[in-house]
């Protein structure tokens, strides 16, 4: 439901403000407005490469915006929560609880929560040669594709702790420790931590403090 007092205007500028928290937080040298529309569905996986940065980023535009609506439709809203669908993946029902308690336990200024609504990004599982990936549709909606053979071979929670962690802002970093979420399938199979190290942890709350109290302030002006 869209509010008569909400203008075009707001939401624009709602917008805005998040893709440059988006490029800030992902060290883009370029505005994101300036980036041309990515054809393909892009993907950001649990194992890949580098050149995935600029998908997770893709990935992350996209909640951010559905976000941003979402809080220009109910400005008064104060906290941010970041609300999931998890009716497509039914197979890691308890993966995807555990990953949301691990990331409530662990950041302050942004909260995950289930919905049955559509929600600000959803989660889906089948098979694909990919793996398991953070992805938009083609639509502007984002989702977390879980894999079965990827998640029989890698820990289940910590794959989907870290595709979780795209959607809060993170980008790949597969050269790191298993000590680092974001390192995905880099330490290989053994690595079973599913906890964001502090490092990430303070990156997400510092993404989140700045672009939601700027975007709401922001708010507040334009009514
Ligand atoms: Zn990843």
């Amino acid at each position: 439901m869209t509010s008569s007092r909400t203008s075009s205007k707001t939401v624009r500028s709602l917008l805005a403000l998040g893709l440059g928290v988006a490029a800030a937080a992902f060290g883009a040298a370029a505005p994101a407005s300036a980036q041309p529309e990515p054809v393909a569905a892009p993907h950001a996986g649990y194992t890949g490469s580098a050149r995935e940065a600029a998908d997770s980023k893709a990935f992350f535009d996209a909640v951010l915006k559905s976000v941003a609506e979402q809080r220009a439709e109910n400005p008064s809203l104060k906290a941010v929560t970041v609300y999931y669908n998890a009716s497509q993946a039914p197979s890691f029902r308890s993966q995807i609880s555990s990953s949301t308690s691990i990331w409530n336990s662990s950041v302050s200024n942004v909260k995950l929560a289930s919905t049955t609504g559509t929600g600000n990004f959803s989660y889906r599982e089948g098979n694909d040669s990919r793996g398991s990936y953070a992805s938009t549709d083609g639509h502007g909606r984002g989702y977390v594709f879980l894999d079965y053979a990827q998640n029989q071979q890698y820990d289940s929670v910590r794959v989907t702790a870290h595709e979780t962690g795209h959607v809060l802002g993170l980008p790949d970093h597969y050269s790191g420790p298993c000590s680092e979420l974001m390192s995905g399938g880099g330490p290989g199979t053994s690595c079973t931590n599913r906890y964001p190290n502090a490092t990430e942890r303070s990156r997400v709350n510092q993404l989140w403090a700045n672009g939601l109290a700027k975007a709401l302030a922001k708010v507040n002006q334009d009514r």
